[in-house]
């Protein structure tokens, strides 16, 4: 199987992808459901330290998904990385090259 670090760095290319591609004005029904995938996926993703620690991140008061549009939610995303690399003693990213990083796209 795929060891937590491969698997994170897929993950998160999955994951800012995913926000990269959310429409800028979610409707009511992809808010819903972008709020249900975000909650299965801190269920299932499989290494189960990471998605319980995720899945407390997110449940905290201030750190709810924000799902109105891709602005929001790729920011949200970005805090969200933010947080694991402060967990793992990595460098933060600055979030206002979010789009720059996953949207318009560069390479690293
Ligand atoms: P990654 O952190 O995988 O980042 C990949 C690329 O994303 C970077 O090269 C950079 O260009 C970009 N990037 C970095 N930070 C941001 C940001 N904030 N916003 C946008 N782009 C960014 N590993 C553990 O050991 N313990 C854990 O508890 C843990 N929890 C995780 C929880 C989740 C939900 C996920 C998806 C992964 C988790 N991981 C965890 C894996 C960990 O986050 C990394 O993916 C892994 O350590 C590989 O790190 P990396 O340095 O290659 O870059």
């Amino acid at each position: 199987p795929p060891d937590v670090e491969d698997l994170g760095r897929s993950t998160w290319t999955f994951l800012h992808t995913l926000s990269a591609n959310y429409p800028s004005r979610a409707t009511s029904t992809q808010q819903t459901e972008m709020r249900q995938f975000l909650t299965l996926f801190s269920r299932l993703y499989p290494c189960w330290t990471c998605a319980e620690d995720f899945r407390t991140w997110m449940g905290t008061r201030g750190n709810e998904p924000r799902v109105e549009g891709r602005e929001g939610l790729g920011r949200w995303m970005c805090e969200a990385h933010n947080e694991v690399n402060r967990k793992l003693g990595k460098r933060e990213f600055e979030c206002a090259r979010w789009e720059e990083r996953w949207r318009s796209g560069w390479r690293d």
